[in-house]
């Protein structure tokens, strides 16, 4: 168990991926064609198939921690950790931490 703490693991996270998601972003701005890895679509598809919402890039989780990161739309993003967030809640034994 490398863990020693919730929220030494959580800080650890947020500093690894702001450093490993700046380029992906920068990246996906900088190219028009890039799509989405989750729904495969280009920032102008998803804005012309989702009018009225604003549609950002995230660098988006592949799998776990050490997997790559990818370019995600943010309609995608939100949706995907609105779902994990349901199942860690549905796993923590109903005490709200995660
Ligand atoms: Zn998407």
């Amino acid at each position: 168990m490398l863990a020693r703490r919730d929220g030494f693991v959580t800080r650890l996270h947020d500093w690894a991926h702001q450093v490993r998601a700046k380029p992906v972003r920068d990246r996906a701005y900088a190219d028009p064609s890039t799509a989405c890895w989750r729904c495969g679509l280009t920032r102008a598809q998803v804005r012309a198939a989702n009018p009225g919402r604003k549609v950002v890039w995230h660098a988006g989780h592949t799998g776990g921690r050490l997997d790559p990161l990818l370019a995600e739309c943010s309609l995608c993003n939100w949706r995907n950790s609105a779902e994990t967030t349901a199942a860690k809640r549905a796993t923590s034994g109903g005490t709200g931490r995660f």
